[in-house]
């Protein structure tokens, strides 16, 4: 704290700093607020803002590189999954921002509120704007689980939860415990989403957890899907199919969660094909994957996003249709595949070399095929490796057949992931397993 001192330097410096505050504060206008530039602006630091900020920071240079991230603490999404199934711990999957956001990097700690790629600049919530050479767009998706109405009352009520979002993930496991019998439902919703594995991961999860702990004959386990089909890929949906034949759990296909009723513990499905018509459940357990989109500040900047209102970039090479100074990656873009972490990994890869290209005003050759991978979690020790391209033909790493559950996968994904994660992707030096796949196939991949 300041000591008030009257007549001295410090007193008028501080008696200075406060009016400039206050000012600053009430002020309409723009004169007292920042205007940052820099050669490389990353908007989000999240999966794909710390790998593509650590790749450049330490190649453009101390001071050259601005991240914009709002949030302090940095999550790894995917253990949310196995934080729901009370295998981890919400601790495990959290470190603070600043750790691992690249130290030659500025960090802006606030929100983008608004972009103007015609002028090649950004404002900020605090009231900022930030010039760029080049940006980079990585603000993920905007879950809206008040698009299904009554949901965010239920989300504090017994028995309805959610492993998308960290305030809601650990009432997973705790929903799982008090379960006694009865509906056990799990929905996927209406919209894009990010990890397509992650609403029916859970109920996996759910169902074996119920085995072991006796409780398996009193539970009516459901999967109440808004797509044609239990996954997009035909090989891995096969395996997922025969996996719920086997284990009794009903899957009712093109079903959407519009509402629910924590008095009645009620949950309202509109039949998708057949619109009008509607199924009414009762629960006990309620597992929500809620309605996602593109976050609203880039579906307000109609020049950068598409009609579904994500990013509009090339397929093949992440660059932004109309603008050649922008470049994509992540869930906040339109790249047909499914959004995971592992294709930011992937797509790290072809946004760095055309990146690199566009800054020497070179062609730009780098291609993303659209890799994904989603280690579908069955239980307490099995998983499924689903890794797949655009046109949902399969891309395995491994030399056997990963349509099957496994254990070996399983550890993969409980502990071997999180360290690749933690300390190869965020640093920039994991760009997907393609290298890995061609060994293990004798180059042949
Ligand atoms: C339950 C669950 C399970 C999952 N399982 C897997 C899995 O097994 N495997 C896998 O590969 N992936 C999985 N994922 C998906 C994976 O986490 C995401 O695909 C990945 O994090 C996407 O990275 P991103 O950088 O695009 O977005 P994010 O990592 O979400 O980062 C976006 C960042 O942008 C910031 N931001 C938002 N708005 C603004 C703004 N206006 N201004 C500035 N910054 C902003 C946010 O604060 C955030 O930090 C899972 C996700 C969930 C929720």
């Amino acid at each position: 704290m300041t000591m008030w001192c009257k007549g001295s330097k410090l007193a008028s410096t501080t008696v200075q700093e406060n009016f400039l505050r206050e000012l600053k504060r009430f002020s309409t206008g723009s004169v007292l607020n920042k205007k940052h530039s820099c050669k490389l602006l990353i908007v989000g630091g999240g999966s794909g803002g710390c790998s593509v900020g650590a790749k450049y920071a330490s190649k453009l240079g101390k001071g050259n590189v601005i991240i914009i991230e709002p949030s302090e603490k940095h999550y790894y999404q995917p253990m949310f999954t196995l934080i729901g199934g009370g295998m981890k711990t919400l601790e495990n999957s959290c470190r603070p921002t600043k750790s691992v956001l690249p130290k030659n990097a500025v960090w802006l700690k606030d929100y983008v509120v608004k972009f103007d790629p015609a002028k090649n600049q950004v404002m900020l919530k605090g009231g900022d704007t930030v010039e760029y050479e080049f940006m980079v767009t990585a603000i993920g998706l905007q879950l809206n689980f008040n698009a299904v109405e009554g949901l965010v009352d239920a989300l504090k009520t017994p028995g309805v939860c959610s492993n998308y979002a960290p305030e809601y993930v650990t009432k997973t496991f705790e929903d799982l415990k008090k379960f006694k019998e009865g509906n056990a439902i799990f929905t996927f919703p209406n919209t894009p989403v990010k990890c397509a594995g992650a609403p029916q991961k859970i109920m996996y999860i759910a169902e074996h957890y119920f085995r072991k702990t006796g409780r398996r004959d009193k539970a009516n386990i459901i999967y109440n899907t808004s797509l044609p089909v239990i996954f997009g890929v035909k090989k891995y949906a096969c395996a997922l199919n025969q996996l719920c034949d086997e284990r009794g759990i009903k899957v009712n296909l093109r079903h959407n969660l519009i509402k629910v009723d924590p008095a009645k513990k009620e949950a309202v499905f509109e039949n998708l094909d057949s619109p009008g018509s509607y199924m009414t459940l009762d629960y006990s357990l309620l597992h929500v994957s809620p309605p996602m989109s593109a976050p609203k500040v880039l579906q307000d900047c109609k020049e950068l996003v598409d009609s579904t209102g994500f990013l509009d970039v090339s397929k093949d090479t992440l660059l932004h249709k109309k603008f050649d100074n922008i470049f994509g990656i992540g869930d906040c873009t339109n790249l047909p595949t499914s959004k995971t972490g592992a294709a930011v990994a992937s797509q790290l890869r072809t946004l760095r070399l055309n990146l690199d290209s566009r800054m020497k005003n070179e062609e730009l050759t780098a291609k993303y095929l659209g890799y994904t991978s989603c280690p579908l979690v069955t239980g307490y020790n099995s998983c499924i490796l689903a890794e797949f391209d655009y046109n949902g033909a399969p891309m395995e790493t491994f030399p056997v057949d990963q349509g099957k559950e496994r254990l070996s996968m399983f550890m993969m994904k409980k502990y071997i992931m999180p360290e690749l994660y933690w300390n190869l992707m965020l640093r920039g030096y994991w760009e997907g397993p393609a290298i890995f796949r061609k060994i293990m196939h004798l180059g042949f991949r």
